[in-house]
């Protein structure tokens, strides 16, 4: 099959490989559909650890076509997702108590397992969330990271109806997240980028402010205009939003960390004693909040801005994604 592989020289390339039988508890999947992700460059590049001849992608969408013996979970012509939460021990603390994204022998499509930049991909039949009917594929696939990625991150924010949230990034992550926070939580956002472009969007998909890096300092534009954010999620790939989030939420606000810069953030102890402020992190999220996440697509609540490309142009997706040309989400569709 043909298959988006990580090189060790940390290029990609599509080519053809053999993959393995099905064992038990296993499910074979044909792919129509993976988004590529921000998290696919940093793999590839080895921010996590080196993964030569890693198959990328954790975005996928597709259609189950085997089952191993004794899988009751999925039956052959069921639409599932291959997420980075790929699979957990199913019997720790974590996974039994709602957090098995944390779960410390938990398994990662396109990062310690092989994922769904390919024609076909193995999944574990348990672990892959169902995609309920009216929500077509290509919009699927988005919501199978950056959506629940979002989705969770805001309810981690814990922001409340009419409060204000401050979103660092409105990238492919980040204009899910504005979406689920205004038509699901129901919060006022102030979206923060440095693409005029991407702030455009911001403003159609319905943010209440906008805030463009380049021409204003977005700390001092909250605070004076808000009074600070009660809350922010910085899905941004930089250190600098990191430390400006910090700066714009008010008192006993709470700032998620989503996007993964390779970097330190700086903290001011004073800073973060005196004004009670929360630093959280939030790793993509649990089956049940993929569920979710997919029903209020389902509904028309949120609406993924996907482009659909052939799985050839990987590179340049991802060139593009460095460029910060893309609005929304460009997804491989694997008949193209
Ligand atoms: P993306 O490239 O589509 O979006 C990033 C956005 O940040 C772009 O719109 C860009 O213009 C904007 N940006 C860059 N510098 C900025 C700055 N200084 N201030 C404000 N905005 C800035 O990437 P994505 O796919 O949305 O992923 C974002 C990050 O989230 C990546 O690091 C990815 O690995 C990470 N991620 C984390 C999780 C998780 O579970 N925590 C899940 C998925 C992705
Ligand atoms: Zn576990
Ligand atoms: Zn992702």
């Amino acid at each position: 099959m043909k298959a988006a592989i990580v090189n060790k020289d940390h290029s990609v390339d599509v080519k053809e490989m053999e993959i393995r039988a099905i064992q038990a508890g296993e499910a074979l999947v044909e792919v129509s559909h993976c988004g590529v992700c921000h998290t696919d460059l940093h793999v590839k590049d080895g921010d996590f650890g080196e993964v030569p001849g890693r198959v990328l992608g954790h975005e996928g969408i597709g259609t189950v076509i085997e089952v191993a013996d004794g899988v009751t979970s999925l039956k052959i012509g069921d639409r599932v997702s291959i997420a980075w939460f790929f699979e957990g021990c199913g019997v720790c603390d974590y996974c039994v108590s709602g957090k098995e994204t944390y779960c410390r022998s938990v398994k990662n499509a396109g990062y310690s397992v092989d994922g769904a930049m390919a024609e076909k991909c193995i999944v574990t039949a348990d672990y892959a969330v169902k995609v309920p009917e009216g929500l077509d594929s290509a919009a699927a696939s988005s919501i199978t990271c950056a959506g629940v990625t979002t989705y969770k991150a805001v309810k981690v924010s814990d922001v409340k109806p009419g409060q204000w949230l401050a979103i660092y990034g409105v990238g492919g992550l980040g204009n899910l997240a504005l979406q689920y926070a205004k038509e699901v939580f129901n919060a006022k956002v102030v979206a923060i980028d440095i693409s005029d472009e991407k702030l455009a969007l911001a403003t159609e998909l319905g943010a209440d402010m906008v805030i463009n890096v380049k021409n204003e300092d977005p700390e001092k534009v909250i605070q004076e205009k808000l009074g600070g954010a009660h809350a922010a999620v910085i899905t941004a790939v930089s250190k600098g939003a990191f430390n400006q989030a910090v700066n714009s939420v008010r008192a006993a606000g709470r700032v998620v960390a989503v996007g993964l810069p390779s970097d330190s953030m700086d903290l001011n102890i004073p800073k973060l004693v005196l004004d009670g402020i929360e630093v959280v992190g939030s790793l993509v999220g649990t089956r049940e909040d993929l569920r979710e996440a997919f029903q209020f697509a389902a509904e028309g609540k949120v609406v993924p801005i996907v482009h659909n490309r052939p799985i050839e142009d990987v590179n340049d997706i991802m060139q593009e994604m460095i460029d910060g040309t893309i609005n929304g989400r460009m997804v491989i569709d694997m008949s193209l």
